[in-house]
């Protein structure tokens, strides 16, 4: 008999533990995460969130507190360019300003906000989501049978074990994923590219930056590259060090972190600077850089998301987003099964739908670092780069649990001006009238809509709401005609639409397979 039930048990109380926390509890479902830490990051990492990340956030009401938070550091419009050095010439820009071609696509914006900034807040609604968190806790066995799994925690205080009996475990452990090894699932892709180094630093750099407002700036020069983050005042900030010399050209890991000392640490960032100033060094962090992705999400009743599935090198800042993005697709997913709702079967999309997307992304994370850190490798057998924006809110999912249309092109992603309410990519922001967004209508039931017209029937099956917008664009937003409707999940994810009259029957029949019920 264990000592504890629980619905779901998280593995990892980081940015995609507490965030599966958070949407589960929204769900209704209180779950537990366990997190070996005595509290959240202690470092920075992850600094640009990307705006499915903010829609996320705003759903969970998190956003306003965020942006707050994150203007606190950093300015709204900061980019990413390159330069030999901060007091050296400029020599590319990635990107003019963070929130530039995004207007009218979302209802929110990117912010620049650090994840030990982050952690924090999303802990913090967690618990008022009704999540419980528990810290200096290690998941150090598992055991999975027909109806749960058992998972033995240690206190890493008192060193006392107890066992936790959970219907389902999300494995959001990271990059190095204890429970990815115990369940024998295997990485796919590029290896590892680097050990890498952070400096964390004071120095006042603000006349260094001129005028330069910029959010993250590479440094690119014969000694070193890497990149710098800066906060608004230009006294804090750290230095990322990808590579050291100048023989980035053979194919093997780069290693920043042998020999490193103080004194050589000190040495790195003078030569980022490029000048020397007094310069305190707070701390330095090793890390691995790594582009790969696991060849599963799922064995038996244990889910992996977050790191745990794929590790992306930080350029383009994608690996805590898509962390969000498996976390918002599996919550909600979860929560229907648990209660009731949903037929088991509806777990089987979460890898079909986030496999594809997830090796998509490591490959442009990729394709980013060798563009910018080891360009003279070339770009053979890179992949070529997809516009971020595709990438934040243009994906394309399939599974049983989406109900495709004939003539399915097989892409996986569609710039925000080609979206047009396709089954499997996220339903479009439209302005509502009331100044919101129909992005405000989802994310606890599914959502009928329909564009207002003559006789319109206004109903939806149980279990979903309905709406008829008259919002202007809304129809063509949507791909809808007169008396057409579309079925979007909690996730903001079109599940199905009706280009033509929809009768109830046919709405609910597909309701019905959205939830995998036709497989009870
Ligand atoms: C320099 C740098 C810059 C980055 N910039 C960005 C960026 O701009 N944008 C972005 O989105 N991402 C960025 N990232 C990546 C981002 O930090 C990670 O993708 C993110 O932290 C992943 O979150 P996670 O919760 O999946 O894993 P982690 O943050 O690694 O958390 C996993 C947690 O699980 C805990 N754990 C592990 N095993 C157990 C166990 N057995 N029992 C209990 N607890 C356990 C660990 O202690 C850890 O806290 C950056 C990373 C680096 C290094």
């Amino acid at each position: 008999m264990a000592d504890e039930d629980v619905p779901v048990l998280i593995v990892g109380g980081s940015m995609v533990g507490l965030t599966t926390a958070m949407l589960l509890g929204h769900h209704g479902v209180p779950a537990l995460s366990v997190e070996r830490h005595a509290g959240t990051a202690i470092h920075p990492r992850a600094g640009h969130f990307q705006l499915r990340t903010m829609e996320v956030l705003r759903q969970l009401g998190l956003e306003d507190r965020v942006r707050a938070k994150s203007l606190e550091t950093y300015s709204e419009t900061g980019g990413i360019i390159a330069v030999e050095s901060l007091a050296g010439r400029e020599l590319a820009t990635y990107v003019e300003e963070l929130n530039e071609g995004v207007e009218g696509f979302s209802p929110t914006r990117r912010v620049f906000i650090n994840q030990d900034v982050l952690e924090p807040l999303l802990a913090e609604r967690a618990l008022e989501l009704g999540a419980s968190v528990r810290n200096r806790t290690e998941a150090v066995a598992l055991e999975q049978d027909d109806a749960g799994a058992t998972v033995a925690l240690r206190d890493l205080d008192s060193g006392d074990e107890r066992e936790v009996r959970a219907r389902y475990v999300v494995a959001a452990d990271g990059n190095r994923s204890p429970m990815r090894e115990r369940l024998g699932i295997a990485m796919r892709g590029y290896g590892q590219l680097s050990r890498s180094i952070t400096i964390y630093f004071r120095a006042d750099c603000a006349e260094l930056l001129r005028d330069r407002n910029q959010g993250v700036i590479y440094v690119h020069n014969p000694e070193l590259r890497g990149f710098f983050r800066l906060d608004r005042t230009g006294g804090n900030g750290f230095l990322v060090i990808n590579t050291v010399g100048e023989d980035v050209t053979q194919d093997s890991a780069i290693d920043v972190q042998s020999g490193l000392t103080e004194e050589r640490a000190l040495a790195f960032l003078r030569t980022a600077i490029g000048t020397d100033m007094p310069m305190e060094i707070v701390d330095v962090a090793k890390w691995r850089a790594e582009a790969n992705w696991a060849e599963r999400l799922r064995a038996g009743r244990v889910f992996l998301a977050g790191d745990a599935a794929h590790v992306v090198p930080p350029n383009g800042g994608f690996g805590g987003n898509t962390g969000v993005q498996d976390a918002l697709n599996l919550a909600w997913k979860l929560a229907a099964v648990l209660k009731g709702e949903a037929g088991p079967a509806l777990l089987d999309s979460y890898e079909a739908e986030r496999l594809p997307l997830s090796r998509l992304t490591v490959e442009q994370a990729y394709t980013r670092y060798a563009t910018r850190v080891v360009p003279e490798r070339g770009t053979e057998g890179v992949e070529p780069p997809i516009p971020d924006i595709e990438l934040e809110i243009g994906l394309v999912m399939r599974s049983e649990a989406i109900l495709g249309e004939d003539g399915d092109d097989g892409v996986l992603h569609l710039s925000p001006s080609e979206l047009d309410g396709r089954p499997g990519t996220r339903a479009p922001h439209v302005e509502l009238a009331d100044d919101r967004s129909t992005l405000d209508l989802f994310g606890s039931q599914f959502v009928v809509l329909r564009p207002a017209g003559d006789a319109v029937d206004d109903w939806a099956p149980p279990g979903a709401t309905s709406h008829v917008i008259d919002a202007e664009p809304f129809a063509e937003a949507y791909g809808l005609p007169a008396g057409g409707a579309t079925l979007v999940r909690p996730d903001g994810v079109v599940a199905w639409r009706a280009r033509g009259p929809a009768g109830r029957d046919e709405l609910a029949r597909a309701l019905t397979t959205a939830l995998s019920l036709s497989a009870r």
